[in-house]
């Protein structure tokens, strides 16, 4: 381990996305010293580097956020005129400016540009970590560790054991590279889109043409010309999904291409395959826009994901892993930290969207227990975001923007804890969703 430079503080996150800048917000709020390190320049994440947009519902009663600090985010974007609909539709461009402002008004430590490379466990504790900039290698040291990668990055560089993909096969969810075009006039392609009977009833625009089962897509037909003269391949129409900015009437964003065949959504390689043959796809899909789509005869690209889109990868093993089981049947847990409906999504070229199993109760949802973000083999490491502890199919409903800033707070509450001198795997979760109450989170009555 490299000695010249040493950061320290009480809680060190890893990963400035849309978990780890939650979690270092609301370890601040604790009144906790907070490193926040981050390998790209920019806080946000997948939402903003990976232009992830929107942030999905919680399809419950009310859409509880479950996050305090999500609703200070929404707010704030709101009022920038960069979110509506309670943060539903929001720019991600905007995202990062929001998101740095509450981490330095609070004066989070945030190192960018900087990569978690080596991390040290003694006696079931991480006795340090390494992290390389341009400033050449450093020692971070903490007492409490929070691994918000999305890859479980800390684990794996600690040698702790991983899930990875679907339990059958060990393949991970597919991957995509979104993208924006700008330069559409809007109004001409909602008169496009309102003929072929794509209504666009709400202020953002919407539309899609996937393989989900028992749907017709009005844009289907343009997509099989395009198809059949060369203009597109067909896996372009797989999953083809675009969306409204606010704030920015000329622009859209993609969610595609997506890349289904990939095994490995960690592998060096296969990121590298999907930015550049990506970028050949999104150039494909600018041009099929301008020649057969009204409105985008003046478009261009004018955003491409500086991060791959990745839904799964490895996932930690924590005191509690959440199961398909629980997921579809809506168990309630006593240390809930999260509450969602959102159904399983997992990706492919035929979609999976089982809708979740009946309630078995008056309460439609399912709950994200605190023990499944606390790592089973380490006794001061907790993760949070997409990596957490849950089965394939369960990860695939929990992964999305509001539950991932949920499990961020609630791991900060919990590491703050343990730096008070409480044992992390004892850690009270109704107490640790209590102080998130307590500071705004709304959650569904239990
Ligand atoms: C294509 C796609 C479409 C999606 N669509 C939606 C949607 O419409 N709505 C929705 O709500 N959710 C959606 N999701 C899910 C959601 O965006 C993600 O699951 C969620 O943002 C993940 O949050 P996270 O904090 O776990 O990871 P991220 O937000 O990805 O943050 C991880 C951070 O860690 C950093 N990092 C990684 N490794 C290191 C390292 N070694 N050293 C330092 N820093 C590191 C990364 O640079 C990144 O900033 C989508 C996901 C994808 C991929």
């Amino acid at each position: 381990m490299a000695r010249d430079k040493v950061y320290s503080a009480d809680i060190v996150i890893i990963g400035a996305g849309t978990a780890g800048s939650a979690a270092a917000v609301a370890a601040a709020d604790q009144g906790m010293r907070v490193l926040l390190i981050e390998q790209s320049g920019a806080a946000g994440g997948s939402g903003a580097a990976g232009l992830v947009t929107p942030m999905m519902t919680t399809r419950m009663p009310g859409n509880p956020s479950c996050s305090y600090v999500g609703e200070e985010i929404n707010r704030r974007m709101t009022a920038l005129g960069a979110a509506r609909a309670e943060g539903f539709q929001f720019d991600p461009a905007m995202l990062s400016f929001v998101l740095e402002a509450m981490l330095m008004e609070r004066g989070v430590k945030l190192l960018l540009h900087t990569t978690l490379i080596d991390a040290r466990l003694e006696n079931r504790r991480v006795a340090a970590l390494e992290v390389f900039n341009k400033s050449g290698r450093a020692r971070v040291e903490g007492r409490v560790f929070l691994d918000a990668t999305g890859d479980a990055d800390l684990l794996r560089l600690a040698g702790l054991p991983l899930a990875h993909g679907d339990e059958d096969t060990g393949k991970n969810q597919p991957v995509s590279l979104r993208y924006v075009v700008s330069g559409v006039d809007e109004a001409a392609f909602r008169a496009f889109l309102n003929e072929r009977g794509e209504a666009q009833t709400g202020e953002a625009l919407y539309g899609a043409v996937t393989t989900a089962p028992g749907r017709v897509w009005p844009l289907s037909s343009v997509f099989e010309e395009a198809i059949a003269a060369g203009d597109l391949t067909p896996d372009d129409a797989v999953y083809w999904q675009f969306f409204g900015l606010p704030g920015r009437p000329d622009s859209i964003a993609f969610n595609c291409p997506e890349f289904f065949d990939l095994h490995d959504a960690d592998d060096a390689e296969n990121l590298t395959y999907v930015q550049l043959q990506g970028k050949q796809a999104i150039l494909r899909q600018l041009l099929f826009y301008r020649k057969y789509l009204p409105g985008f005869q003046r478009a261009y690209v004018s955003a491409v994901a500086s991060m791959v889109g990745v839904r799964e990868s490895r996932r930690a093993v924590t005191d509690y892993v959440v199961t398909a089981e629980d997921l579809l049947a809506r168990r309630k847990f006593d240390d809930a930290i999260a509450q969602s409906n959102y159904p399983v999504d997992v990706h492919g070229r035929k979609l999976n969207h089982p809708e979740n199993a009946a309630a078995p109760d008056s309460a439609p949802w399912f709950e994200v227990p605190l023990r499944a973000l606390i790592v089973r083999d380490a006794d001061n490491l907790l993760v949070a975001g997409r990596n957490l502890g849950a089965e394939f199919i369960a990860q695939s409903a929990i992964r999305i923007i509001p539950t991932c800033r949920a499990m961020g707070e609630a791991a900060a509450i919990a590491a703050a804890r343990a730096c008070r001198g409480e044992d992390l795997h004892r850690v009270d979760g109704s107490a640790v969703r209590g102080e998130m109450i307590r500071r705004g989170a709304r959650f569904a009555p239990r």
